[in-house]
């Protein structure tokens, strides 16, 4: 059976996630579920699991599995997911990880790649202080590397650029921390699992897709 591109995006916050979806959605032309994103538009529409969720994201913590779990699985059994997805953001915890292997199992599927973007936690924390996104278009951006200015607008779409309210100094500690504590042992049990793949996040993102396109071709 050809393998389906079922892949799971790990990674600390801050180690290029969302940049590096961006570039493997289009590649290999599969819906980018981010349950991140998928969180800051039901907080914006207002709906009860963005209120459910915004005290959890404000304070750096995770959303309790048995929310997060319902969102992501529904999603997942969308249409457009049948030929593959980029799950970016979750799996978080280990029961989140078991409750995906469990539903894809159920329907025949399994994670064909668990990508690990391995980076330094100093420039994790210079990267996030640094990032920008535009409230329009989603699209990222660094203070750093001037891609952007400090209350500018969108240079793609002229839509508002802000600062993400978790991407505060206090609240990246607090990440950082549960990052380590529940989503760094996804690492193993994807290794166990003989999916996992590491990419180490160094240099701009065009480097480090280079290495990714690398792994890429050798997964499918
Ligand atoms: P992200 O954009 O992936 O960094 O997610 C932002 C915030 O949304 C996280 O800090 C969590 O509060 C929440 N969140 C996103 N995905 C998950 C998940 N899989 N499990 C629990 N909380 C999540």
């Amino acid at each position: 059976m050809e393998q389906q591109a079922n892949i799971v995006l790990l990674g600390a916050p801050g180690a290029g996630k969302g940049t590096q979806a961006a570039f493997l959605v289009q590649r290999l032309v599969i819906p980018h579920v981010s349950t991140g994103d998928m969180l800051r538009a039901a907080r914006a529409a207002g709906t009860e699991l963005g209120r459910k969720a915004a005290q959890y994201m404000d304070a750096g913590e995770l959303v309790p599995d048995d929310i997060i779990v319902g969102v992501a699985l529904e999603r997942l059994a969308q249409p457009d997911c049948a030929q593959g997805f980029l799950l970016d953001g979750f799996p978080r915890t280990l029961p989140q990880a078991e409750a995906l292997t469990e539903a894809l199992g159920q329907a025949g599927r399994r994670i064909a790649l668990a990508l690990n973007l391995d980076a330094d936690e100093a420039e994790i924390v210079r990267r996030l202080s640094s990032r920008r996104v535009c409230r329009g278009c989603g699209k990222i951006f660094s203070l750093a590397k001037k891609q952007v200015q400090e209350g500018g607008a969108c240079p793609e779409c002229g839509g508002e650029v802000y600062q993400r309210e978790d991407d505060q100094p206090e609240v990246i500690r607090e990440r950082l921390a549960v990052y380590r504590r529940q989503t760094e042992p996804l690492i193993g049990y994807y290794r166990q699992q003989g999916v996992l793949r590491m990419v180490a996040s160094i240099g701009s993102p065009d480097e480090v897709n280079d290495a990714v396109q690398a792994v890429l071709k050798e997964t499918f």
